[in-house]
């Protein structure tokens, strides 16, 4: 009920349950209107989901999180193959399109199970859509989500659409279903911060190769018409993060995008660990450029009220031993 309240005070800007709930293109489009990050404070004026109650980013305060040992880990099918696309400055980031397009078939990465899973074990199935970053002017800054009120360099976002539920069965997803699991059943966006680090990380060299290239050309006109080709194999960040290969220990919670339209529509996977980048690598993020022609710096949104919403702070219980005496 709450929730139709919301889109009634919205006018319609959230689409409302059963109509277009899970698609993906609508959700992920740019809001219409121009808008730019220098501007993120006008933002809930312009836009009236931005102004909502379940915004990202968030700090994400360890001292308020809910503890969870006792899920599934994340699954990231299809994450090890090497998936071609381009590498594209899209105005307001630097951005990773795949060749695939989420098809909800089985044939494109994707992550499901951890906390998209159902109490039953059946796992809602979201498909990999593309993969940005945000940055700061100075390494002091440029994350959108925080840790214990944290700043980091870089975020990645590694973009995903719901698009079917049950791998095996590739079942058609259910919108009113998807919402009695009280999940949004539009996106699943997995966060990655970076940390300062003495040594480039090769993981990162198709980006800051690709950023090079981009950056290279004069203008915001030239860097936008420039695709650059390459492939990424989405599992070498997951590893980075995944300390112990027991699965990655992240933070969960209920949130928007965290660019106009801020459709709050998004399960929000931050990822605990952080992946090292020189300070080299960073500069190369910065060589980009704004449609404005202002460096492409803080393209990031400060971080929203949390309200009354739970943080989870999922972890594999490491310790638990059946075989242990009492
Ligand atoms: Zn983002």
């Amino acid at each position: 009920m709450k929730t139709y309240i919301l889109i009634l005070i919205l006018g319609g800007a959230i689409p409302p349950p059963g109509d277009n709930w899970g698609a993906p293109v609508p959700l992920v489009a740019e809001a219409a209107g121009t808008w730019n990050h220098e501007g993120r404070d006008y933002w809930p004026t312009q836009f009236a989901a931005c102004n909502g109650k379940r915004q990202s980013p968030i700090n994400i305060n360890n001292q308020d999180v809910k503890l969870e040992t006792d899920v599934n880990d994340l699954n990231f099918p299809r994450y090890s193959e090497d998936w071609p696309g381009v590498i594209v400055n899209t105005g307001h980031a630097l951005q990773f399109n795949p060749d695939t397009t989420p098809s909800g078939a089985g044939d494109v990465p994707r992550v499901n199970k951890g906390m998209l899973e159902k109490d039953d074990g059946t796992s809602y199935n979201y498909d990999f859509l593309q993969a940005h970053f945000h940055w700061g002017s100075h390494s002091g800054q440029g994350s959108e989500h925080r840790i214990d009120d944290v700043e980091y360099p870089l975020e990645m976002h590694l973009v995903h659409t719901l698009l079917s539920f049950d791998g095996d069965t590739d079942e058609a997803v259910d919108p009113e279903n998807c919402q009695k699991n009280g999940a949004y059943c539009g996106l699943a966006v997995v966060g990655i911060l970076f940390h300062v680090g003495s040594e480039n990380n090769t993981v990162l060299d198709p980006f800051v190769e690709a950023a090079l290239e981009i950056g290279a050309e004069a203008t915001y006109e030239d860097q936008a018409a420039v695709n650059v080709s390459t492939s990424i194999v989405l599992k070498d960040f997951i590893d980075l993060v995944d300390m112990d290969n027991n699965g990655p220990a992240y933070y969960y919670y209920k949130g928007s995008l965290t660019t106009p339209g801020c459709n709050e529509v998004v399960n929000w996977i931050v990822m605990e660990n952080t992946i090292a980048i020189s300070e080299y690598q960073m500069e190369a993020f910065r060589t980009l450029k704004y449609a404005d022609g202002a460096p492409m710096v803080d393209n990031y949104r400060h971080p929203q009220p949390v309200n009354n919403r739970v943080v989870k702070r999922v972890l594999r219980d490491l310790l638990q031993d059946p075989t242990a005496p009492a």
